[in-house]
């Protein structure tokens, strides 16, 4: 094996921290190295390396999107126990990894009883939705529209709208868990006419569609919502047990735990929706 000059060593060294490469920095001596012992070649070592530096960055782009994209914790669709939640369909959601519904601009929303996953769920989406590169932005329906009346107050509404609009995903968790504060539904529905067929959206609730009227504190505008969100939408009910309770079910009075929470509502009318199409609607998972 030829040993390669300590000048042209240091000529790569200089390029690589030119090139702000500092993992390939710090692989270089190992992988000449390997080269003199004859385990790779030259080749392979140049791949090597590329490969280690790609890996850093890569990794740094996604902890930095994923700390943009506020989520409340890291969680997986490796990590969901869908033997667990039998109702759910596990292809059903595995599709949705595949995030075709973000390109089509879609609304899925995720309804079931307490503890049944939405959030896991929801939250595991957007982290595969940030490892294919695509902005995400998530929030709590309270915290969204808490947001959104801020700006209000401060004469920045349409700012902090066309803010909202940037991300190609926007989650919008805990639909329902508390009353929306007067004129916070409006705030939504402005959100939600912009966003509409233009980009993708998640939305947990453990309320019925039946029940957004009382959740909005407005039936007007909560079937205003509802137009948007359930056309081109995909919705996936969950009913089955709290996953927080799993260990102590038998602790649970029985008219809680058999609780149904959800109403599904009556088919919506679709405007310019070819009939039969696969994949979205009401064909609930
Ligand atoms: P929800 O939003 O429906 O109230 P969460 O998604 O917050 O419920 O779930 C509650 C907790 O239980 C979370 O820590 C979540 O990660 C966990 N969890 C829920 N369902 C499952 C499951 N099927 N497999 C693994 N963990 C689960
Ligand atoms: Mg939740």
């Amino acid at each position: 094996m030829t040993h390669a000059p300590a000048m042209t060593i240091d000529s790569i060294k200089r390029s690589l921290v030119g090139l702000r490469m500092p993992r390939a920095l710090e692989v270089l001596d190992a992988t000449l190295r390997r080269i003199e012992q004859g385990e790779t070649d030259g080749i392979g070592a140049l791949d090597q390396i590329l490969l280690e530096e790609l890996t850093l960055r890569e990794n740094r782009r996604v902890k930095t999107a994923l700390s943009m994209a506020r989520l409340p914790a890291i969680k997986s669709l490796q990590g969901f126990d869908f033997a667990f939640q039998p109702s759910l369909d596990r292809n059903r959601i595995l599709a949705l990894a595949e995030l075709k519904f973000i390109d089509r601009a879609e609304v899925v929303h995720l309804l079931g009883p307490p503890g049944t996953g939405k959030s896991h769920l929801a939250t595991a989406l957007a982290v595969e939705a940030v490892k294919a590169g695509r902005s995400v932005t998530f929030a709590t329906l309270a915290d969204l529209i808490a947001s959104l009346a801020k700006a209000e107050r401060d004469g920045t509404l349409r700012e902090r709208i066309r803010y909202l609009c940037r991300a190609s995903l926007l989650v919008v968790d805990e639909i329902g868990y508390l009353p929306v504060v007067p004129g916070g539904g409006n705030l939504f529905f402005q959100l939600v006419n912009a966003r509409y067929e233009k980009s993708a959206m998640i939305l947990t609730s453990n309320r019925g569609f039946a029940e957004w009227g009382e959740v909005f504190g407005d039936p007007v505008v909560a079937t205003a919502l509802l137009d948007r969100l359930l056309h081109h939408a995909v919705v996936v009910q969950i009913e089955g047990a709290s996953y927080r309770l799993r260990q102590h079910a038998d602790l649970v009075p029985e008219h809680v735990r058999s609780k149904a929470l959800i109403t599904p509502p009556p088919a919506p009318k679709r405007r310019g929706r070819p009939p039969g199409k696969a994949t979205s609607d009401h064909d609930n998972g």
